[in-house]
């Protein structure tokens, strides 16, 4: 009797079979393709640019891919969110179980993992921890530094990805060998520029798709040892415009996370507070944010009702909620008393 410790003969075919115009690309090879099969990679947020890179790592074969996600799919996701489908909408599935069985299917070798969870400064460790790489398909920049801070302490690379409308930008970080988040959006002439969010200006399928395949190419390249291979490059694209850009980012010397190592999202510090305020309902604050209220009754017009305001104050209501925001970024959400409802829903109607 022999013990079967390396894959036999025919496991060895099927694999050749399944990663063969792959491997036949020189950029990877059989060599890279083992490393892909020996690597891991965690996926922050899987709405359409989670979901379409999360279907790409795991039909390129990596071999161990972690979904976290805090929603579930509703009808309005179908548009642009690759993985989900009718019955998923109709279940109102969490998007993390709808993922993770949708890519067992596609690919049974990898070990594919779907948690419905918020990713927050009390968890990240826990569900970060021992990846090869971050991915980003998140809604929200308060995430997205959180990954910052986790990725520049523990020297882990990560790639940040975004779109809205029809714009869309990407950008991997290595921490010691590239600028990181912070450096490109925390320099005082720099601004998040994406206060618009896809629940109140809209997005386009071919940009999320488009952003998360220039994101999983970068991906590919790290994962299967080839870093000589990587742009380095801020890239941001417009596919309605068709203009396209590829830009330098320089390393920020004064940056708080890379050079300072003040690791202020991770540690919960600039996390917005979320306290329980009165029956059934949220308060949010946030720190000296100055909103423009009439610029946001525009934006949300066409996606909420009853949407007024004062010099003080505006209000809509959207589903069963109604939410009051003020001209310094608080808020109050009347219909729920759970914060990650509350932080959801600020995220998505008044920009993160
Ligand atoms: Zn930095």
């Amino acid at each position: 009797m022999t013990v079967a410790a390396a894959p036999g003969p025919r496991l060895l075919d099927s694999l050749q079979e399944k990663y063969s115009r792959q491997m036949l690309f020189a950029g990877i090879g059989e060599e890279g393709q083992k490393r892909l099969l020996a690597s891991s990679a965690v996926i922050v947020g899987c709405g359409a640019i989670g979901a379409a890179a999360a279907g790409l790592l795991v039909r390129a074969g990596v071999g161990r891919v972690r979904i976290l996600d805090r929603d579930f799919v509703e009808p309005s996701n179908l548009q642009r969110q690759m993985l989900f489908d009718e019955d998923d909408a109709r279940t109102a599935l969490p998007k993390a179980v709808a993922a993770e069985r949708k890519l067992r299917g596609i690919n049974s070798s990898v070990a594919v993992e779907g948690l419905v969870s918020d990713l927050n400064p009390r968890n990240a460790e826990e569900l970060l921890r021992g990846f090869d790489l971050i991915l980003d398909g998140t809604d929200n920049f308060e995430t997205r530094f959180l990954i910052n801070d986790f990725a520049v302490l523990s020297g882990k690379p990560w790639i940040y990805a975004a779109a809205v409308a029809s714009y869309g930008v990407t950008m991997t970080v290595r921490p010691g060998l590239t600028p990181c988040l912070a450096c490109l959006l925390e320099s005082s002439t720099s601004c998040h520029g994406l206060e618009e969010t896809c629940d109140t200006v809209g997005v386009l399928g071919p940009i999320v798709n488009l952003i998360a395949s220039l994101e999983v190419a970068e991906a590919l390249k790290l994962l299967a040892g080839r870093e000589e291979s990587l742009h380095n490059r801020l890239i941001s694209c417009d596919v309605w415009t068709g203009h396209f850009q590829s830009v330098r980012v320089a390393q920020n010397a004064a940056c708080r996370a890379c050079a300072l190592h003040e690791f202020s999202y991770l540690e919960g510090k600039a996390q917005p507070h979320i306290t329980l305020c009165g029956r059934d309902s949220v308060q949010i604050h946030e720190r000296g944010r100055a909103l423009d209220l009439g610029a946001l009754q525009e934006r949300l017009a066409a996606t909420v009702s009853d949407v007024r305001h004062n010099e003080f104050l505006l209000c809509f209501r959207v589903d069963s909620y109604q939410m009051t925001v003020f001209a310094d970024g608080r808020a109050i959400l009347k219909g729920t008393k759970d914060p990650a409802v509350a932080r959801s829903l600020y995220a998505r109607y008044i920009g993160a």
